[in-house]
């Protein structure tokens, strides 16, 4: 972060404030992203910390993944053979202290370049129903592999942050940092078990199709893979970052009548 960015948000703010009697009307919004450009992100972040929906879309997820895991395991003459692939930022752990600090202080966090130290020294918490899953998972004699794109060099640290949070099976070889493409990872895993189930938030947490390649593409594979959704493919809501953070919206195209109702 830069203090010129600390600075134009700490004006705007100052600008933003109305003083005692005066007309309260103008919008501040535009003019705070204008100069603070990150925090156009603020109301994804909100909802991604905040909201009750997505601790009941994280649940729903959970609980699905618990579904189709306990059917495999019914179905296998080995549950032991059977892995299940789980990212980990924002599937089973929670940054947004981190985005939240770096949006109040105007600082794009999907630059990343704080995110070191946040593997480091903070203190994610658990998505809901993530522990309660994957001690299912590890009661079943299921593997679980950890596949994540947090930093191999700083591996002493995740692993730390994961046994601390009480997570199962966490061990140097059974969290695959990055590395490797997340596909070449899931390869390992795949030449001695059969891996039933995949959770992510980022769709690359899948399938190699979805890494680098533009939105309308990722769009057209989702569509081509819609059985997978909910059956080998468990997703997790992200409304904080992703490729989709700077895409056009599409809007209607009719003129605007607004009318009280
Ligand atoms: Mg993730």
């Amino acid at each position: 972060m830069t203090r010129t960015t600390i600075l134009g948000c700490a004006v705007l703010a100052t600008l933003a404030a109305p003083a005692a009697g005066q007309d309260t009307a103008a919008p501040e919004a535009p003019a705070n992203t204008a100069a603070c450009p990150v925090a156009e992100f603020t109301m994804g972040v909100r909802f991604q910390q905040q909201s009750a929906e997505i601790r009941a879309l994280q649940l729903q997820a959970y609980n699905i993944a618990t579904e189709k895991l306990d059917a495999a395991v019914e179905a296998a003459a080995d549950p032991s053979r059977l892995a299940v692939v789980t990212d980990l930022d924002e599937t089973v752990i929670d940054n947004t202290p981190l985005l939240a600090r770096d949006l109040a202080d105007c600082h794009t966090y999907d630059a990343w370049d704080t995110w070191l130290p946040w593997e480091r020294d903070g203190s994610p918490t658990l998505i809901p129903g993530a522990k309660e899953f994957l001690d299912h998972a590890d009661s079943l004699g299921v593997a679980i592999r950890y596949i994540s794109d947090r930093a191999d060099e700083q591996k002493d640290h995740t692993l730390a942050t994961l046994t601390e949070l009480g997570l199962p099976q966490v061990s140097p070889e059974t969290v695959l940092l990055l590395g490797p493409p997340k596909v070449e990872r899931r390869e390992i895993v795949a030449a001695d078990h059969q891996i039933v189930l995949m959770l992510g938030d980022t769709l690359h947490d899948f399938d190699a199709r979805f890494r680098k390649t533009p939105l309308e593409d990722q769009k057209a594979t989702v569509a081509e893979e819609a059985d997978r959704w909910g059956t080998e493919w468990i997703v997790f809501p992200n409304a904080a970052y992703g490729t989709w953070s700077e895409a056009t919206l599409t809007e209607w195209d009719a003129e605007p009548v607004i009318e009280e109702w």
